[in-house]
């Protein structure tokens, strides 16, 4: 209680304020002679006046006494005159700036440009966008996460397109100039002094830390006991946990707790209590105490109110200083100026400086203010932006240190400017050079990597939770690093090379502390027990790529810095490996008489690592020697001899043999964590500066060795050297081996040792490896990946490495290589490879693994088959090595090599000798191909010398040395050739004797004279006209075999088809089983006379029907008195047609449904799968579906797709949701045909109303007559003198005629539909259920109607049979239910739904003719009439009955057209002519007579008549539909397919006139007197007055709402949403895309309860917003994610693929790609279709029965 008298007290505002004079103050303190003491008493005095007034002290920064008291001051000070006069001209005599420097919110669109950024970092706001030359560029899109301003304008961010069309400066803008000299010596001395003071008493006020005292001269005149109990932000605590302890701490309501958090989340700090020092330090110590599951409590600071208000105004001053000095660029110079003025403690003293240094120390919301006058200060001008770039260098190393301790996000840290400071390449260049920011940065960075072992490296498995904290943050130094390096220097110097070099020592340094990390041993015996640490080494790795990437292009472009730090590189790395000596003993090896010393080291038992990036640094130098020519150029300067090629190779092997190893499962017990690193080391992300690396250091290695050394050692280090050096030690050993794993094992190894190889002389699309570009790497990186599969352009890009840019410079390729195929409805444009490039497929292309590896083959095979081409894949011609590698070709031909393919093909010549593997023998067969290939290719580039230092040919033709006579390898292939068992290879093997015998014969030709070109034109002719015979004997072949098969299949089935004679016969008489009945039942019937309805009506007889039991598989015939058979269903409430979406059922319980409004506001709407079942064998399978949920629900309490409570099952044939199932009856109307037809039918409506109004009377005594005899017993006077007329048969003996079965089938479904239509509880009572059963029936056919019409389809003949055999079922349904409701329910209905059109003053009273939908009103009525006709013998048959209800409703609806249709809004046509439109104008003016004139004047009968035809439509149509699926008549043939007389057709069909006015005239004397009171009830003087809109016809079907066709558009307007609730901005804004309304989803902010739900759990506004306009289904748009959210009820939902489409016709959900994304309309009217069709529940249970996932999230909290 206390609190709120204080609060009362504390909010009465000071009256003497608001006489304050700015203007006096102002001028006093230009007379002062001490400024700032004035200044202060000033502040002293009134800001804890004004700030310390309620029980949140910082609402109030837009409050007018803030501006006028305080600031106001300031600003007449500084202007010298009124402000609002000084500062326009401040503005005017500005230059406009020509930056945009627009600071970002959260959520709001950039745009960064792919051709013209600097960086990715450079980004436009989207007006500068829109208005520059990007917009047709590839530009890519983001959302900002705030933080970080436009970049239009700096001339450093673009290289093109700088300024947008508002800041474009022109001509003049160019010179610099002193912004000061705008403004007068005065103003320059007045703003100085003024900026001066308020800047520091800004700053100094933020950092105080005194808690109830001031500085000097602030203190306050009488400091009261007020203070506030202060809440900090942390990022440890949750949003639940902060609640929790404040609804306990400070006694509030949930709501105020929720709010207090929010705003501490937003602001870093927020009061929460506010009075006497006791009452806030007793909530403090509440707080502190409050047990979490972290260590740390909640920061909490009790606060004098006067502290807190100057620290209030402190941040409205910051802004104030903002906003100020954007009228001038020289008021902002000045703020600089004072900003980075140092203060008196000299170094680091100034404004800026100590903000900075205080960062850590600082709340959220102040940060913010600071960090943003920052940007609109420092950074918007280029003198300051310098200094201050300077200064931030210079603190660098410290404010990391906060920041590793700071548990703020980066967002909101100082550290986070670096970027817009960094990728100033001026900037950083300067920074770099002046302040040696590279090695700051790579110094601090190690300064917070502490932990390292005996050799200095890094060791994370150590870390602590805090240190693995420091790494996650330390990581962003890379950032700062990446920033600097993004652009080379223009040109070099030798202080800059000194620079460079300086930092790329550190660099070393810090690469060395990774050299070796991490060392793995092969677990032998047990499984390791605990899986090491291994993430942190791989995401320092990975972090590193770019950067190291980029250090080397920095080397490249400068021959002395590439010279030095090569050096530097290979001294670290000698360093390196003088670290590690592994106790390794020198061998000697040797084979094929030539022999090597190394070292015994084996990989499987000693340590092992896989990070080398010191070597891997040194193979990207050697790589650019070659490619920059500097080693050619220069070789004297490098230290080339100092190279020792086994040292080079020896690391980066052993890292791919432990690679092959794990391969080969070598390493199994060493759990997954080396998995995932060899993972990794292959992979995109890793492998350009790991795996690729260390294969060129292999192949550097090579280069300089002799191939048979180099080999040998390759051979032990996988540990097969015994193996292939020793003859015959393979068969031993396969036969010795126990295990056969080892030998399965071994063969992995020979096949990865065999690949390797083929690898380092093969892979040549490194530049300076090979002679190619970057280009033609990207180019056939793409064709590999082409050649696995077709690939979506997002896909291709995963598979590509990116640069720091995130460019993977596929674009400028991908369309010499791959060709577009463009998506359809569903799935993503694909590229698909070029036939032509298909040649230039390597089966052991580097970066395949092996699954991709096979995948690739078999495509390639089965391609080559199409073109019924040969199958072999020989290797592609390569291009040429450059020199410094191009000995490498000679592996080819050594003699090592020679001997190991020699041993391979001798084990496949054995079948006995070593259980090879066919892979080896592919692997061979491809070296083989390679080698031939490259022989070829030598003897065209230099056949003078006719390739003899390359003799491949000639070496294969030589017999083996040992054993002895052992054939030559040519000979063991022409024998391979005819080995059955080798189909596989033999196309191979073919090719390779093919091309073996070309070369030999351009050898044996060219002694004599070289080939000429024509000779070797004629040779390849020669060989592809042998290929076009070969080919053509073979398409031959194949067209005889399938020839054959087909004559045999086509025998098969003769002979099939004769002994099943009967079944066929039978298939053929028997009728259509399927449910749709009744098509075409009587042919013999002319069409013309086809009608569906009243005495006239056509008389089918009901043909058999017969359905399936999908459960149990029988027969069944539909029959009234047979066991029941259903339709599986599914019924919703449904706003689909709603044209008032406002309107809500309150009450349900008391809710009367009888009559449909025409705006359809709700509905009933029934769907179906089709699907038919017994009713029994439903019943089964629902009771176990029941039983087995309850036993899934006590294992998992997950959801499912469908809800066993609501009566939810999957269909069992098609898992479609369904919630009910529909008795299938006989169609009604036939059932009842024979019992009158006979009577007296000359009869007219009038006759047929009276005797209906007898008959009701009579049920109104009846009824009343039953009423008393049950509570009076029959003895009032009354009863006595009416008697019941002769024909009322009073003893309704009625008997239903249905089966048990089929009517508690009728019952069941009926309650359904009562239920899920009202949403209610089921009750069998209820006299509304068979109301709810027409309304159904009606709403469905209206539905269906609808969406035919949107289609553009005829009526009939074009619904898909699950839509036919559910609305045919659901109408008989409908018709049939009467049977077991109560009659005098639906009697009662009946006579309610009459008066409505006809009076009767006994009735309850009626809602007007324009309040109800007549479709609606006339299923009802039709229905119902049943119930009523049964009680009379003598008047009409139900025909007749049926005919006239349907007249009086046409009526009704014509009347109702007339009084809504619309004026005419064009010139009048013609006087009206013909027949029609003459009586439509006569009706029109009897209806303007009888509503007195409201009805305006219409002169063109003509357009009344064509209103009304096309108003009434779809009534037509509707009845059509009813009639038809009612009475069995099947409709007309003009009625099934498109014809211009469909609207006289309808009215034959339904019995009505063509001219349907004359409905009027034959019945004027019943009709006459209807029409007058249907226009004089009240209620249509108020439409007529247009008092009430009323609904028109046609009505029109709803449409989900128009988007964009820009995405960017969609995010700019989310961008601006706020939270109705919070007012913030909104995380998660969520588009309605029925309504078009703008939600703020997934947020505490906006969880509220469901309407009449109050006990329910708080759900998310979709939720909500779902069950108020969709009727619990929602279909949305998550704007940020660009995402489809489909919902439906509180527990079900699916995110659905957006309707959004990038050029590569590819969906980007998430907005991860940022391409420009274009509205598909496609696909929108899919989900337009989806919703409109009621499938959106549908979708979702697929959806979620795909994807088990999607049940687990809680949709209702988004
Ligand atoms: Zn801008
Ligand atoms: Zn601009
Ligand atoms: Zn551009
Ligand atoms: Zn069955
Ligand atoms: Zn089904
Ligand atoms: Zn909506
Ligand atoms: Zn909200």
């Amino acid at each position: 209680m206390a609190a709120d008298t204080e609060r009362q007290e504390i909010s009465v505002i000071d009256s003497s304020l608001l006489e304050f004079c700015p203007k006096d103050v102002a001028m006093m303190w230009l007379q002062a002679t001490d400024l700032p003491k004035e200044v202060y008493k000033h502040l002293a005095y009134y800001v804890p006046k004004i700030y310390c007034t309620g029980p949140n002290p910082s609402i109030l920064d837009d409050n007018l006494i803030v501006q006028h008291v305080l600031l106001g001051p300031l600003e007449w000070y500084l202007c010298g005159e009124d402000p609002g006069l000084g500062f326009p001209k401040l503005e005017q005599a500005n230059k406009s700036s020509d930056l945009c420097g627009r600071v970002f919110k959260v959520g709001e669109p950039t745009y960064s440009c792919r051709d013209c950024a600097v960086d990715p970092t450079c980004v436009l706001c989207m007006d500068c966008f829109l208005g520059s030359i990007h917009q047709g560029h590839r530009y890519r899109m983001t959302t900002s996460g705030g933080g970080g301003f436009c970049d239009c304008g700096d001339a450093e961010a673009w290289r093109k397109g700088i300024h947008c069309q508002k800041h474009d400066p022109g001509m003049s803008g160019t010179a610099e100039e002193d912004p000061l000299s705008h403004l007068s010596e005065d103003m320059i001395a007045r703003t100085y002094n003024i900026v001066a003071i308020m800047f520091k008493y800004a700053v100094d006020m933020l950092i105080w830390e005194k808690e109830s005292e001031l500085p000097l001269g602030l203190e306050p005149l009488d400091k009261g006991d007020t203070y506030y109990c202060m809440l900090f932000n942390d990022e440890v605590h949750t949003y639940e946990q902060v609640i929790l302890t404040l609804k306990k701490a400070v006694n509030c309501t949930h709501k105020e707790a929720v709010g207090y958090a929010t705003a501490v989340d937003r602001e870093g700090r927020r009061a929460v209590r506010c009075g006497d020092y006791q009452f806030c330090e007793q909530a403090k110590s509440v707080i502190m105490r409050t047990p979490g599951r972290q260590t740390k409590p909640l920061k909490v600071q009790v606060m004098h109110s006067s502290v807190v208000a100057h620290q209030c105004f402190s941040l409205r001053l910051l802004t104030w200083l903002s906003q100020v000095i954007g009228y001038s660029d020289g008021l902002r110079r000045i703020v600089c100026q004072v900003g980075l003025q140092e203060g008196q403690e000299g170094e680091n003293s100034s404004l800026v400086d100590t903000l900075m240094l205080n960062d850590s120390k600082l709340w959220k919301g102040a940060r913010n203010v600071y960090h943003q006058l920052f940007m609109s200060s420092l950074l918007m001008d280029m003198k300051y932006k310098k200094l201050f770039a300077v200064r931030f260098t210079e603190n660098y190393q410290q404010l990391q240190r906060d920041f590793m301790e700071d548990d703020h996000e980066r967002l909101v840290s100082v550290t986070g400017l670096s970027v817009q400071l960094f990728t100033v390449p001026t900037l950083a260049r300067m920074l770099v050079m002046d302040h040696d920011l590279m090695s700051i940065i790579i110094r601090t960075f190690m300064d917070h990597l502490k932990c390292k072992d005996a050799h200095g490296r890094f060791q994370f498995e150590r870390y602590t939770t805090a240190q693995a904290f420091k790494f996650r943050r330390v990581q962003s130094l890379i950032g700062d690093l990446k920033y600097i390096l993004i652009s080379k220097p223009p040109e070099w110097t030798d202080k800059s090379r000194q620079k460079f070099l300086e930092g790329f020592e550190n660099f070393l340094e810090l690469l060395k502390c990774m050299q070796g990390m991490d060392p793995v041993t092969r677990q032998v015996g047990q499984h390791i027990e605990m899986e090491p640490e291994w993430e942190a080494a791989f995401t320092l790795q990975m972090k590193l790529t770019h950067v190291i990437s980029m250090i080397q292009e920095w080397c490249a472009s400068d021959e002395l810095v590439l010279i030095e730090a090569y050096k530097k590189c290979l001294n670290v790395l000698i360093q390196c490996h003088s670290g590690f000596a592994d106790g390794e003993q020198p061998i000697t090896l040797s084979m094929c008489g030539h022999s090597v010393d190394t070292i015994r080291y084996c990989v499987s038992q000693e340590k092992v690592s896989i990070h080398l990036p010191v070597s891997r640094l040194l193979a990207g130098l050697h790589a650019l020697l070659s490619k920059t020519e500097v080693a050619y150029k220069y070789p004297e300067l490098l230290p080339l001899s100092e190279l020792s090629p086994p040292m080079l190779i020896e690391h980066p092997l052993r890292c791919l043999v432990l690679s092959a190893q794990v391969h080969a499962g070598m390493w199994r017990r060493n759990g997954f964590s080396l998995v995932n690193q060899v993972y990794y080391y292959h992979n995109v992300k890793c492998r350009v500066e790991m795996f690729d690396k260390d294969l060129t250091m292999l192949q550097a290695g090579a280069s300089m060795m002799d191939p048979n050394h180099f080999l040998m050692i390759l051979l032990s280090r996988f540990e097969l050297y015994q193996l292939f050096s020793i003859p015959e030690y393979g068969k031993k050993f396969a036969a010795e081996a126990a295990n056969k794993d080892i030998v399965q094992q071994n063969n992995i190894l020979i096949e990865e040792m065999l690949h390797l190889i083929i690898m380092i002389v093969g892979e040549r699309f490194v530049p300076g490896v090979g002679q190619v570009s970057a280009a033609d790497e990207i180019e056939r990186e793409i064709i590999h990946q082409l050649c696995i599969r077709p690939m979506a352009h997002s896909e291709l890009v995963k598979t590509l490495p990116e640069d720091e840019n995130k460019e993977t410079g596929m674009e400028n390729v991908i369309e010499r290589v791959a060709s577009f195929k463009k998506p359809g409805l569903t799935g993503k444009g694909l590229y698909v490879l070029k036939p032509d490039c298909a040649k230039r497929f390597s089966l052991y292309f580097h970066h395949y693994s092996r699954a991709e590896q096979s995948k690739a083959e078999e495509g390639q095979r089965k391609l080559k088959r199409q073109n019924s081409s040969d199958t072999a894949l020989p290797p592609p011609v390569p291009p040429p090595f450059c020199t410094l590698f191009a000995s490498l070709v000679n592996i080819l031909q050594s003699d090592v090599l020679l001997s190991i393919l020699r041993t391979v093909l001798q084990w496949a010549l054995e079948p006995n000798s070593y259980a090879w593997s066919e892979s080896m023998l592919q692997r061979v067969l491809h070296l083989i191909g390679m080698a031939l290939q490259e022989e070829n290719q030598q003897m065209e580039i230099n056949y003078e010398e006719n390739g003899e230092s390359f003799n491949f040919t000639q070496k294969v033709s030589r017999p083996g040395d040992a054993p002895e006579n052992s054939p030559s390898i040519l000979t063991m292939l022409e024998t391979l050739q005819n080995t059955p068992s080798l189909e596989a290879h033999k196309e191979m093997i073919k090719w390779i004797l093919k091309t073996f015998n070309t070369i030999k014969k351009l050898r044996e030709r060219s002694p004599t004279s070289p080939l000429t070109e024509m000779d070797r034109n004629l040779m390849e002719e020669n060989c592809t006209f042998k290929d076009k015979v070969e080919r053509k004997r073979k398409a031959e072949i194949a067209r005889l075999r399938r020839e054959k098969i087909m004559a045999q299949m086509s025998e098969m089935q003769r002979h099939f088809i004769n002994e099943n004679k009967e079944l066929f016969q039978q298939t053929l008489e028997e009728p259509d089983t399927s449910t749709s009945l009744l098509t075409d039942a009587s042919s013999a019937v002319s069409n013309a006379a086809l009608v569906a309805l009243g005495p006239d009506q056509t008389k089918v007889t009901e043909k058999r029907q017969v359905v399936i039991c999908i459960l149990c598989q029988e027969e069944q015939d539909i029959k009234v008195d047979t066991r029941a058979m259903v339709l599986s269903s599914f019924v919703q409430r449904s706003t689909v047609m709603s044209k008032n979406r406002k309107r809500i059922i309150q009450d349900p319980e008391n809710y009367d449904p009888l009559f449909m409004h025409p705006d359809l506001a709700y509905g009933t709407h029934t769907g179906s799968c089709g699907h038919t079942m017994h009713a029994q064998c439903w019943q089964r399978y629902f009771e176990a579906v029941l039983l087995k949920e309850q036993r899934r629900q006590h294992r998992t309490r997950g959801h499912t797709s469908y809800d066993v409570e609501h009566g939810e099952f999957l269909c069992p044939l098609c898992e479609c949701i369904s919630n009910a199932v529909v008795p299938l009856v006989p169609s009604p109307r036939i059932l009842f045909s024979s019992d009158s037809q006979n009577s007296s039918e000359h009869s007219s409506l009038s006759r047929w109303l009276r005797s209906v109004s007898q008959l009701i009377t009579s049920l109104h005594i009846f009824h009343e007559k039953n009423n008393k005899s049950d509570n009076q017993l029959a003895n009032s006077p009354e009863s006595k003198d009416v008697q019941l007329p002769d024909n009322f048969k009073t003893d309704i003996n009625f008997k239903s005629i249905y089966s048990d079965s089929i009517k508690e089938m009728l019952t069941i479904f009926g309650l359904v539909v009562y239920k899920v239509g009202l949403k209610v509880n089921p009750n069998e009572q209820d006299p509304r259920v068979p109301i709810l059963c027409w309304g159904t029936c009606a709403y469905t056919i209206q539905s269906i109607e609808q969406t035919l019409v949107d289609e553009d389809k005829p009526l009939f003949s074009h619904l898909p049979c699950r839509q036919e055999d559910c609305l045919a079922s659901l109408t008989r349904f409908s018709a049939a239910h009467w049977t077991v409701s109560p009659l005098p329910v639906v009697q009662k209905h009946f006579v309610r739904l009459l008066a409505a059109l006809v009076p009767d003053e006994k009735a309850e009273k009626s809602p007007c003719i324009l309040d109800i939908d007549m479709f609606h009103l006339l299923v009802s009525l039709i229905l119902a009439f049943p119930a009523v006709h049964c009680q009379d013998i003598l008047g009409f048959s139900v025909h007749t009955g049926d005919l006239y209800l349907f007249h009086l409703v046409t009526m009704a609806h014509i009347v109702q057209i007339l009084l809504t249709s619309l004026p005419e809004n064009t010139m009048d046509q013609e006087i009206s002519s013909t027949e029609e439109e003459v009586a439509v104008a006569a009706l029109y003016n009897i209806l303007r007579r009888h509503t007195k004139s409201a009805l305006k004047e219409r002169s063109s009968g003509w357009h009344l008549w064509h209103n009304l035809k096309a108003g009434i439509l779809p009534f037509l149509r509707c009845s059509a539909l009813f009639f038809h699926y009612l009475s069995g008549v099947p409709p007309p043939a003009e009625l099934r397919v498109h014809g211009p007389n469909h609207f006289e057709h309808l009215c034959r069909y339904l019995s009505l006139p063509t001219n349907l006015i004359d409905l009027f005239r034959i019945n004027s004397d019943a009709t006459d007197p209807l029409i007058q009171r249907w226009c004089t009830i009240t209620e249509i003087d108020s439409y007529l007055k247009n008092e009430n809109i009323a609904i028109s016809y046609p009505r029109e079907l709803n449409r989900l709402i128009e988007l964009p066709n820009d995405y960017s558009a969609l995010i700019n307007q989310a961008s601006a949403f706020l939270c109705p609730k919070s007012g913030d901005k909104s995380r998660t804004p969520t588009l309605c895309l029925v309504c078009g309304a703008t939600l703020c989803s997934q947020s505490y902010c906006c969880q509220t309860k469901l309407e009449g739900d109050d006990a329910g759990e708080d759900v998310g506004a979709c939720t909500a917003h779902s069950f108020i306009c969709g009727a619990g289904v929602g279909i949305f748009l998550r704007v940020r994610e660009c995402q489809i959210l489909l919902l439906a009820g509180k527990t079900k939902g699916c995110f659905y693929p957006p309707p959004y489409l990038d050029d590569y016709g590819e969906t980007d959900q998430g907005l991860r790609r940022g391409n420009p994304l274009h509205l598909c309309r496609e696909r929108y009217k899919k989900l337009e279709k989806l919703w409109q069709q009621h499938s959106i529940t549908e979708e979702i249970g697929h959806a979620q029965e795909a994807n088990q996932t999607l049940a687990g999230i809680d949709w209702q909290q988004l």
